[in-house]
């Protein structure tokens, strides 16, 4: 049998993971760093399949930890992918109210935004014609961000990852499966090794409520999956907007609605989605694969309810979101934003995600914010969804912050 010993073990290689690594260097506090993943690459799960939108920072309450760290994260995440040239498309955002009644969201949007640091200015019908002429405002104003931006996000994963080990971090890639004993800082992985802690974080994303769990820690949170589907536009599309479109967010449900993304290829390929629909299973990105049909049952159990109770305006997520998988509804929600677009003009994309969204039970609300959890000798970190991937530098110092009285290290 073998063993190891580190002063910070890190579960999950996605970008939170990744950076909490890059803060603990940065920073001089220890380089004796081994992170643990379960699949033989990086990028297989959220921080490889997502949007890949640096978002700047106007859709969360000021106070919370999202409004914390977005807009600094966004800030450090460019000029990192800048410095190293890697793709980046400063395509910035334009958002509009597909309904005259959502007017006063932008008011809400553009308030919050300054409160978290960003940057919005608000544009009349006229200025959206002429700056952004695909897309439709239903009141007679919309808002743009000029700090939004794109990058490749596996790109991104792998650099971040090549860095690191060159500076000495241990990779442990492909080991599925451990057990802990947070009592003697050790986790005893399926190949027999032990590997000894001085203090672990969790950042397994979609397995996080799990882990945690092993752990005794977050019992009142279950994971509730919602899958994002994206659909493209065609090459030959007559239209090919330069800028991000969003709709309007409902701000009760963390889902940021239908919304078109240039890539940040050099040809930009224009992407719509991601749908939020329910996934039966943490990891069922396609068909029938990884349906774990006992928590695809409690979920729906826990969603009817909630469509039951209305609690935080839920039956308006459902009746505008829950079926976008299906194109003709797709289709509608698309238009709300950009008018022209028909059925003809997309085709179904193969990127497919699947946000790592918990659920409080003890409150019976979907969780907004990010999750910092203490655990023995252990931080959990649960729900990073959206922007986590966005502020990952500036949230990993966060959470780095809450350890480091427990970090005990040297
Ligand atoms: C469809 C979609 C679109 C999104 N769009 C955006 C966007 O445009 N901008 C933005 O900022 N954010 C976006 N997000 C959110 C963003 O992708 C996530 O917040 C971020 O990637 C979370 O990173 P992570 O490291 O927590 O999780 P992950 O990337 O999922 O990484 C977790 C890692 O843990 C590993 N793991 C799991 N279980 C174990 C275990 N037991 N042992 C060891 N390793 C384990 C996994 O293999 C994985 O590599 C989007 C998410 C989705 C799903």
């Amino acid at each position: 049998m073998s063993s190891g010993n580190c002063d910070v073990l890190i579960l999950g290689g996605g970008m939170v993971g990744l950076s909490i690594a890059h803060q603990l260097l940065q920073r001089g506090i220890t380089s004796s760093i081994t992170i643990l993943d379960k699949e033989p690459e990086l990028g297989l799960h959220s921080s490889g399949r997502n949007s890949g939108v640096l978002h700047a920072g106007l859709y969360y309450k000021p106070g919370s930890i999202k409004a914390q760290v977005c807009v600094e994260g966004a800030r450090r995440l460019r000029s990192w992918v800048q410095e190293r040239g890697l793709p980046l498309n400063p395509c910035g955002k334009v958002i509009v109210p597909p309904r005259a009644e959502l007017d006063a969201q932008l008011d809400v949007l553009a308030e919050r935004g300054k409160a978290n640091g960003a940057e919005v200015e608000f544009w009349d019908a006229d200025q959206l014609q002429d700056l952004v002429p695909e897309a439709r405002t239903a009141s007679g104003r919309a808002l743009w961000s000029p700090n939004t931006a794109v990058v490749k996000p596996i790109s991104v994963v792998r650099r971040l990852r090549q860095e690191l080990t060159d500076r000495g971090v241990k990779m442990l890639q492909g080991l599925q499966g451990f057990k802990a004993r947070p009592e003697q800082q050790q986790l005893a992985l399926s190949d027999g090794t032990e590997l000894t802690y001085g203090h672990l974080f969790n950042c397994t994303g979609l397995q996080a409520d799990r882990v945690a769990k092993a752990f005794g820690t977050g019992d009142q949170y279950t994971l509730l999956p919602f899958k994002g589907l994206y659909w493209q536009l065609k090459a030959n599309c007559p239209f090919q907007p330069r800028t991000n479109i969003y709709p309007v967010p409902d701000l009760s449900v963390p889902f940021l609605g239908v919304h078109f993304t240039p890539s940040a290829d050099t040809t930009p390929v224009v992407s719509i989605g991601p749908t939020a629909t329910v996934a039966f299973g943490r990891e069922n990105y396609r068909g029938l694969e990884a349906v774990e049909p006992g928590m695809a049952a409690a979920n729906i159990g826990v969603l009817a309810r909630q469509y039951l109770t209305n609690r935080g305006g839920f039956r308006r997520y459902v009746h505008e979101q829950a079926f976008l998988a299906l194109p003709p509804l797709l289709i509608r929600a698309a238009q709300e934003v950009i008018p022209a677009v028909k059925p003809e003009h997309i085709e179904l994309s193969q990127k497919v995600g699947i946000r790592s969204q918990l659920f409080n039970r003890t409150t019976e609300r979907l969780q907004d914010d990010f999750l910092c959890l203490p655990g023995p000798c252990s931080t959990h970190v649960l729900n990073a969804i959206s922007p986590a991937f966005t502020a990952s530098f500036a949230l990993a110092d966060l959470i780095i912050d809450l350890a480091v009285p427990e970090l005990n290290l040297g």
